[in-house]
C-alpha cells in the first residue's frame, strides 16, 4: 500500500485541530497499526561525556558553555556490560550508547565502541548509538559489529536548525541518516520542542521525516530540558499540551514508526504521560538520567505501566536481531576527505555563551 505525502501545511492542519478531536483521531489511528498497551523501555547510557566541540544550543555537553557537567572517558567495556545486564533486568528492550562526538573517527575509540556493541548485542538487547556523524563505511561497520539502530536527530526545521547550530548543517545530518540507512540498520531520529521554534517549524520537521522513503523507525520527541549555561537555558519549558500535540501529530503522519516519548518527562505529571501513550507514544528512555538530564526512576515508570496496564515490548519484536559479521573487525579504511558543512557560520547567543563561559573559568 502506498504512503499519503504530506505537505507542511496539511501536517500544520492536523496539529492544529481541536485538542479533543486530535486526541481521538491519534489514538485511532495508533491502535490501527500499533499494540498500544506495548511500551518499548530503552536505557540511554552516556559512555563518553562532555568536551563536544559542536555548538548544539541546548546541550550541556558542549565545551564551549559553562555547565555543571564533568567530562569523562570513554567508559569501559566491563562498565558497559554490567549496564546492559542491569538494563535488561529491570525491562529494557535496548540499550543505546551515546558519545559526545562530533563525528565518528575511525581510531581505536571507534573500535571500542564497536566492541561494546558485540558484546551488548550478546547480551541480547538491541543496541542503538548515537555517536555523531558518520560515514557510510562506518555505519556499515557498525552494523557488522551488531548494530540494531542508530539515532542521529534532525532537532527542528530546516529553517530553523540554522538557529541552534552553527557547526554543521541540516544536510550533514541527512546524509548521516542516509549513510544509517544505506547499512540496512534502523534508524532513530527526531526533534526536540520548546527551542523557540513555531509551530510550522515542528510540521516542517515532520514533512521531511513523512517525506523520506523510509521515515525512521523510531521517533523521538523530547522536551527541552533548559541546562543553565546553555545559550536555551532561559526557554520557557513547554506545556503538555503541546507535547500531547506534537505526539499525537506525530503518530497520525507517520503512522508506522514507534514515537518515543523522551527528554522532559521529570517535569510531566502521571496523568500527561498517560496522555502521551494514548495519542501514540510507543517508546520511552528508563533509568535515572538521559545523558546528562534527569529522567523519572525506572521503578516510578514500571508502576506507571501497570497502573496504565501497560507492559514492556520484549526485544526484536519490530525487526531482527543482527548477525555479527567478523570480517569487518579491521580498523584499515579510513575516509580520506570527509567533508562537512558550515565551516564559517556563528550564532550570536551561541558565541556570547562561549565568551561567557571563558570568562567564568
Ligand atoms: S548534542 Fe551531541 S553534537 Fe551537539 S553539542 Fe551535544 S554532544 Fe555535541
Amino acid at each position: 500500500m502506498s504512503r499519503r505525502v504530506w505537505t507542511k501545511e496539511e501536517i500544520l492542519e492536523v496539529y492544529n485541530r481541536p485538542l479533543i478531536n486530535l486526541i481521538y483521531d491519534a489514538a485511532t489511528v495508533h491502535r490501527a497499526h500499533h499494540n498500544a498497551d506495548e511500551v518499548q523501555v530503552s536505557t540511554l547510557l552516556s559512555i563518553k561525556t562532555g568536551g563536544c566541540p559542536e555548538d548544539c544550543g541546548y546541550c550541556p555537553q558542549a565545551a564551549r558553555y559553562h555547565t555543571d557537567v564533568q567530562n569523562e572517558d570513554l567508559l569501559s567495556l566491563s562498565h558497559v556490560k554490567a549496564q546492559a545486564l542491569r538494563a535488561k533486568s529491570s525491562g529494557s528492550s535496548r540499550l543505546c550508547l551515546g558519545a559526545a562526538w562530533r563525528n565518528v573517527k575511525d581510531d581505536h575509540e571507534f573500535d571500542h565502541v564497536l566492541e561494546m556493541v558485540r558484546t551488548i548485542n550478546d547480551v541480547g538487547l538491541e543496541v542503538c548509538c548515537t555517536l555523531g556523524m558518520v560515514t557510510e563505511k562506518q555505519a556499515q561497520r557498525l552494523a557488522d559489529a551488531g548494530l540494531y539502530a542508530y539515532n542521529h536527530n534532525l532537532d527542528s526545521s530546516e529553517e530553523y536548525y540554522k538557529e541552534i547550530i552553527s557547526t554543521r548543517g541540516y544536510e550533514d545530518r541527512l546524509e548521516t541518516i542516509g549513510n544509517v540507512r544505506k547499512a540496512g540498520v534502523s534508524v532513530c531520529s527526531g526533534g526536540i520542542i520548546g527551542m523557540g521554534e513555531t509551530a510550522e517549524d515542528r510540521c516542517a520537521m515532520l514533512a521531511t521525516y513523512a517525506g523520506m522513503e523510509t521515515p525512521p523507525e523510531s521517533i523521538p520527541v523530547n522536551a527541552l530540558v533548559a541546562v543553565e549555561g546553555t545559550p536555551l537555558e532561559d526557554q520557557t519549558p513547554v506545556s503538555i499540551w503541546e507535547m500531547v500535540r506534537m505526539i499525537a501529530t506525530t503518530r497520525i503522519v507517520i503512522p508506522d514508526s514507534v514515537v518515543r516519548l523522551s527528554a522532559g518527562r521529570t517535569q510531566m505529571s502521571d496523568e500527561g504521560q498517560a496522555l502521551c501513550f494514548m495519542v501514540g507514544a510507543g517508546s520511552i528512555f528508563a533509568g535515572d538520567k538521559l545523558l546528562t538530564t534527569p529522567n523519572p526512576d525506572v521503578n516510578k515508570d514500571m508502576e506507571l505501566f501497570s497502573i496504565l496496564g501497560i507492559t514492556p515490548m520484549e526485544p526484536y519484536k519490530k525487526g531482527e536481531q543482527p548477525k555479527v559479521n567478523e570480517r569487518y573487525k579491521s580498523n584499515e579504511d579510513p575516509e580520506k576527505r570527509i567533508k562537512w558543512s558550515r565551516p564559517a557560520h556563528t550564532i550570536e547567543r551561541n558565541e556570547v555563551k562561549k565568551e561567557e563561559a571563558k570568562v567564568k573559568s
